[in-house]
């Protein structure tokens, strides 16, 4: 297959920064050192840049998996720019692309059947000619100013947030190049490497619990280093929902942020599915596989009937369990909802009672101060 041209300035950033991490970050902490100054600003642009990526271009973006405050989706816009993937619009396109022809060596951008390679990193140094920059599987992105404003002066964002920064801070700090070379050079490489992580290993390594109609997979490892992105194969399957955890001692900060961000009131219409659609996907798999060991069991056909009689009670009981778990909840809402029109009705009963008492307190008086007045009189 005819090899495409290098895409020099993805090449020359790609190539270049981790050679230069490699050797200043050691070279520079050997001979003068970093405080903790500097690492704390390093953890800070780590995790700005990791959940601008994960909480902001994947789940808000790309899926719309919920909806964001516009001083929410600015900070996200600009600690991505920081992150150095491209702009908002044109990592969206890619990634949307990429969910909906997964494994298509022709169309999927970072197609993992590729290698491990080319889904990491050879597609962003490789000219594509996967489909043209239209931008036409984004037109509602392009309804965002903040996405366009982002889009517009995504260079001097980047060059800004990752160089002038970074040093602006360790001028001030006292130790310029410290702070550079961990909170803008190091916290670069980490942080393009831990995403290229999701294109590649996400889609070798790890379990396939939901599905296995393509090539990723959940890893909690990956999810460590991806601010919960490695559980890649629910994701897949259910890309609207906005955790990627979806159990929830599954290590996702990326969700609990959202959930936070819900709380404060800056996110909204947090998407996720019914319990049921997502338990089906999970037991239809489970099935699946006992059945394929079956062909090393004593009595195959004995087995496949209690297995497949099993799953089918098991969904069964799911099923009815939520369903009167949404009865329950249903009956609840409409309980408050009788419960406080009812106190109303009655706050209104009670004070019209109370005012119609302090009415014929009153009249109750004046007849008794009249009826002394004409005893008075009489006598
Ligand atoms: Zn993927
Ligand atoms: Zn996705």
């Amino acid at each position: 297959m005819e090899k495409l041209p290098i895409k020099k300035p993805n090449f020359i950033v790609l190539t270049l920064t981790p050679l230069l991490a490699v050797i200043f970050v050691p070279w520079y902490g050997l001979t003068v050192g970093f405080d903790a100054f500097e690492w704390g600003v390093f953890a800070f642009f780590m995790v700005a840049t990791g959940l601008a990526i994960t909480a902001g271009y994947h789940r808000l973006w790309s899926h719309r998996a919920y909806e964001a405050h516009w001083s929410l989706r600015l900070w996200h816009a600009v600690w991505g720019a920081c992150a150095m993937q491209n702009s908002i619009l044109h990592w969206c396109a890619d990634h949307r692309q990429h969910h909906r022809f997964v494994d298509d060596n022709d169309r999927d951008p970072y197609s993992a059947p590729k290698g491990f390679f080319h889904s990491h990193m050879g597609w962003i140094i490789r000219k594509q000619n996967i489909y043209t920059d239209d931008f036409a599987n984004v037109k509602d992105l392009q309804r965002d100013p903040v996405v366009l404003w982002q889009n517009k002066y995504y260079l001097a964002l980047t060059v800004g947030t990752n160089v002038a920064v970074p040093l602006a801070i360790g001028w001030w700090h006292g130790a310029m190049w410290g702070t550079f070379l961990l909170a803008g050079l190091l916290r670069l490489v980490l942080n393009h490497h831990f995403t290229f992580f999701i294109n590649s290993l996400a889609h070798m390594w790890g379990r396939q619990t939901y599905t296995d109609a393509n090539t990723a997979r959940d890893n909690g490892l990956i999810a460590l280093l991806t601010y919960g992105e490695g559980y890649h194969n629910y994701h897949h399957l259910f890309q609207w929902d906005y955790r990627n955890g979806v159990r929830w001692w599954q290590f996702d900060p990326t969700k609990w942020v959202i959930r936070l961000c819900a709380w404060v009131g800056l996110a909204t219409q947090l998407r996720q599915p019914p319990v049921v659609q997502i338990e089906k996907a999970r037991l239809s798999m489970q099935l699946k596989l006992a059945l394929q060991q079956l062909e090393h069991a004593p009595e195959p056909d004995a087995w496949r009937t209690r297995l497949e009689e099993a799953h089918r009670q098991f969904l069964a009981a799911i099923e009815e369990f939520n369903r009167f778990r949404q009865e329950l909840r249903l009956a609840k809402e409409q309980f408050q909802e009788q419960f406080s029109r009812d106190r109303q009705e009655m706050k209104r009963r009670y004070a019209e009672l109370k005012a119609e008492l302090r009415h014929q307190r009153h009249a109750w008086r004046l007849l008794l101060a009249e009826l002394s007045g004409t005893e008075l009189t009489r006598a």
